[in-house]
This record gives C-alpha cells, sequence and structure tokens, in this order.
C-alpha cells in the first residue's frame, strides 16, 4: 500500500519536499497543497509555486560563504530549487540571481507534471491530527493563513500545554546577530548589569564620549530605512518591546540613554572610576558564544545603513553581521520547544514542519529545510535514519532551530557561527585567515557529506 503525504504550501520548502519525496523511489500518493490563487497572501503576487516574494537572489554561490556551502550541500542532494536557480539564472556577480517568473515556472511545470504528485489549489483549514495512515508536512511560510495559524496553534498546544504562551510568534522587527570574532573587545568589557547572572554575562560596547554618541545617533536617525510594503504600511503596528531602534531614537536621544542604551550599573574593570554616557549591550546567540546580538537593537534600516551605523558603536568597528536586522510581518513556530533535528514534531512522529514557519530565515534556508524534513520522512518510512553532522551548514540549521534557547528563539539565516568546529583542529594558517579558515568548514562539510 502506497504512503500517503500531505505537503501544505507550494513555496521554497513545500515544493522542494515534495520533489525529494517523490524523486526517492518509494510508493507514495503525495498531496501538495497551495491556496494561492484561491486565498491570496499580502506579500505574494502570481499563481506559482515558490513565488520570490522580494529579492530574486538566493544567496552568494561563493563555496567560502555560508549560503555557498549551503547551495552546495543542497546541490548534493539534488535539490529541486537549486536546479530551478541555476536554470533561471541571470547574471549578478558571484550571487545566484535568478529571472524570477522562470524560476518558479521551473518549479510549477516540474511539480504539476509528476505522476507521484497531487496537486490541490485550496486553503488547507482542517484539525491536524497525529495519524498513522498519512504524513503531513506544513511548510505554509511566514504568511499562513488565518486558519492554518489556528489549526497549528491549537495542535501545538495539545501535544505541549507547557508552552501555551509561547506556540507562535509574531514579531515586528528583529536585530541583527553579529560575529563574536569581530568584536573588538579591546574596547568592549564583560559584564551583566549589577553583575546578575554570572557576573559576565553580556559583552558591552561603551560610548565615553559625548561626541561619538552623537555622531553615532545623528546617523541613527539619518540613515536610510527599508521600504515598506502597502500592506505593511496599513498593518504596521509597533509592539512597545519590539520597536525599531531608529524609531525609540526618533523619539529623542534621552529614550536611548534611558532605554536599550542605559549605561547603569555596568562597571568596566579597566576603568573602574568611568561610568559610560551610553552602552550597547550584546547577548550571546548561541551556545558556543561564537554569535552575539545588539540586545534592543531590532530594525528596519537598509542593510549597508546597519553596516554603517552599527559600527559607529565603539567595539563594532569592524562587526561583522551575519543576520541583518529586518522588519515584516512573520510567524514561525517556536521550533526548539516542539521539533527534533529532523523537522519532526517531537511527539508526534508523522507530523513536520519546514520552511520560514519553522524559523529558518531566507529562500535557500527555507528550501533546505523542506528537503530535510522530506529526507528525514523517507528515512522514517524506510526505518533508517537521516542525521546530518552539525559540520554541515543543514545539519548545523537544523540543530539551531531545534535545541535553540527558546526564550531568545528567533528566525536565522546560514551562517558560520552555527558551525560546528573544535578551534584547535584548525591551523594557525586557517584561524588567521577568515577565507581559508570558511574554504576548510566548506570542505570539511562537503567531505562529511560524502563519506
Ligand atoms: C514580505 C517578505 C519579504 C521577504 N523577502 C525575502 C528576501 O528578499 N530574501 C529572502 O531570502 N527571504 C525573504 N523572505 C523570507 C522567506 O525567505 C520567504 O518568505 C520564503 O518564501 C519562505 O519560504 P516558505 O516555503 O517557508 O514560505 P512561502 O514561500 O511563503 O510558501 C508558503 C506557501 O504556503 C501557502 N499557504 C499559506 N497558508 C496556506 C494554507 N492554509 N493552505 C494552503 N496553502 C497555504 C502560501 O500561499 C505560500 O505559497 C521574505 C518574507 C516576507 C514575508
Amino acid at each position: 500500500m502506497p504512503h500517503k503525504i500531505k505537503i501544505i504550501g507550494a513555496g521554497l520548502a513545500g515544493t522542494e519536499a515534495a520533489w525529494q519525496l517523490a524523486s526517492s523511489g518509494l510508493d507514495l500518493e503525495i498531496e501538495l497543497w497551495e491556496m494561492r490563487p484561491k486565498v491570496k497572501t499580502p506579500a505574494h503576487h502570481t499563481d506559482n509555486f515558490a513565488e520570490l516574494v522580494c529579492s530574486n537572489s538566493l544567496g552568494s554561490e561563493f563555496l567560502t560563504t555560508a549560503r555557498g556551502l549551503l547551495i552546495r550541500e543542497m546541490e548534493h542532494f539534488d535539490s529541486l530549487i537549486i536546479k530551478a536557480a541555476k536554470d533561471a539564472k541571470v547574471p549578478a556577480g558571484q550571487a545566484l540571481a535568478v529571472d524570477r517568473d522562470l524560476f518558479a515556472k521551473y518549479i510549477t511545470d516540474k511539480l504539476e507534471s509528476h505522476p507521484s504528485i497531487k496537486i490541490i489549489r485550496e486553503e488547507f483549514d482542517q484539525e491536524i491530527i497525529d495519524n498513522n495512515d498519512e504524513a503531513i508536512i506544513i511548510a505554509t511560510g511566514p504568511l499562513t493563513s488565518a486558519k492554518l495559524s489556528k489549526r497549528i496553534q491549537e495542535f501545538l498546544m495539545k501535544t505541549n500545554p507547557e508552552a501555551k504562551s509561547s506556540y507562535l510568534h509574531f514579531f515586528d522587527a528583529a536585530a541583527p546577530i553579529i560575529t563574536a570574532e569581530s568584536i573588538n573587545m579591546d574596547i568592549a568589557f564583560k559584564a551583566s548589569r549589577y553583575d546578575k547572572g554570572d557576573g559576565a554575562d553580556y559583552i558591552n560596547c561603551p560610548f565615553y564620549n559625548k561626541n561619538d554618541f552623537d555622531n553615532f545617533y545623528q546617523a541613527l536617525i539619518q540613515a536610510k530605512r527599508a521600504p515598506l510594503k502597502d500592506f505593511e504600511k496599513e498593518n504596521m503596528r509597533y509592539f512597545e518591546g519590539c520597536m525599531p531602534i531608529e524609531a525609540i531614537a526618533e523619539r529623542g536621544q534621552k529614550t536611548l540613554t534611558f532605554g536599550p542604551m542605559k549605561p547603569v550599573g555596568l562597571k568596566d574593570p579597566r576603568r573602574p572610576n568611568d561610568r559610560a554616557y551610553a552602552v550597547v549591550q550584546l547577548r550571546q546567540d548561541n551556545v558556543v558564544g561564537s554569535l552575539y546580538n545588539l540586545v534592543g537593537f531590532q530594525t528596519n534600516l537598509e542593510w549597508g545603513e546597519q553596516k554603517k551605523v552599527f559600527a559607529l558603536i565603539p567595539g563594532l568597528e569592524n562587526l561583522e553581521i551575519v543576520r541583518y536586522g529586518v522588519m515584516h510581518q512573520n510567524i514561525f513556530i517556536n521550533s526548539p520547544l516542539f521539533l527534533d533535528s529532523n523537522f519532526r514534531v517531537k511527539q508526534s512522529s508523522n507530523i513536520f514542519f519546514a520552511g520560514q514557519v519553522t524559523g529558518v530565515e531566507g529562500y535557500t534556508e527555507s528550501a533546505a529545510s523542506g528537503l530535510m524534513a522530506a529526507r528525514s520522512l523517507i528515512a522514517q518510512i524506510k526505518k533508517t535514519n537521516f542525521d546530518l553532522p552539525r559540520s554541515t551548514m543543514m545539519g548545523a540549521l537544523s540543530h539551531y532551530i531545534s535545541s535553540c534557547e527558546p526564550k531568545y528563539f528567533q528566525p536565522i539565516n546560514s551562517n558560520w557561527g552555527i558551525i560546528n568546529y573544535e578551534p584547535e583542529a584548525l591551523e594557525m594558517k586557517y584561524r588567521k585567515n577568515k577565507t581559508l579558515k570558511n574554504e576548510f568548514l566548506a570542505n570539511r562539510a562537503l567531505e562529511a557529506l560524502n563519506s
């Protein structure tokens, strides 16, 4: 008897999952549900599957970039999304940029004509039940329909009643995440406000010079913001606790120095008698401590502007941003509470989530998670395992979304900070040169996949 599988949402993740399953050689009955064009989302414009709602780039193809490694890993697994991107590629330097219509059409045609896939152009609004007769992959993205969002909430609450208040998130803006190695610790210092916690849980970047702060402030309020879509303007509701830093700054300098940049309770061991005028705090963002986020610095500034303005913060002159602050409507589940590293619901072995709704961020990451969810399901049917090592970008992403601290869980791009490696294992020449180091890590990841 064939295994029945429902994939909900024919976006980047759902189409990749459908392709992987349909190409598995297993006897499967696959239903791929897509609500467009009957029910629209605020960001999609066409009826095509895998529509790119904003930029037309899947990221750099260079192996020494985190995205480049992710793309190579996906190619290793015969990814439909990467095949389509290469087919629809347009010249864009080292970026894998595409003609978005050709890209989406390639994918739509491949799946619509596949004999094992039945396309259902309806909004999925059924109770989600763990049922041994069929598996479900929910890949409905950051703009999951309201009806299904409610169903997901109900289902997740049942699987983990203690997680009541954090089963689905909605946020306006996110703060940038930077690499620990790009922080200048000759200027920044470790301390917790009023010595709470371990006493040194945060990295602090102090403004001792008021002129430096004034320059930063002017740059912040004058910086260009990312343009909002009409629907976002209409629905623009700031949560006070999640207001973009530039919007807080507009209320006056003191809203910063009495708010997210307040210097009180922070002692710099190198200058015990001085009090800074303002301080930016950085909070550790992953277990190994290779990533930090700028506390309270959620933002809607254009990405280039973020780099320029935040580099004016003392200690961040050379900051390397691995996840830029963004603002748009976005729902995602608190995955560490609910999913294992196979994108499977911990308490419901036949239900998987994939794509942006799991807290991976970006087109390529969404597709990669669809690939991993499908491959995990294939392994489950074959009674084998699909466990990618954390030295690979895909393995690192799945580990992050399933094991991050749920309280601070925010969507994540592919980046080198989540890759697992022992610094001692790196020869000195790799430690000192970032490109060499990335190349070493990338080759190691690809070797792991081939072994
Ligand atoms: C406004 C906006 C701009 C973005 N810009 C970028 C960018 O420039 N670069 C980048 O890398 N990432 C961007 N992202 C983030 C993310 O990469 C994309 O949203 C990406 O499309 C996510 O892939 P996905 O497969 O998870 O979801 P989607 O591609 O959105 O696919 C989900 C699909 O599910 C369908 N669906 C929803 N609910 C139901 C239902 N109940 N029944 C049936 N079908 C349903 C939707 O119609 C959609 O086709 C952006 C996101 C948003 C919202």
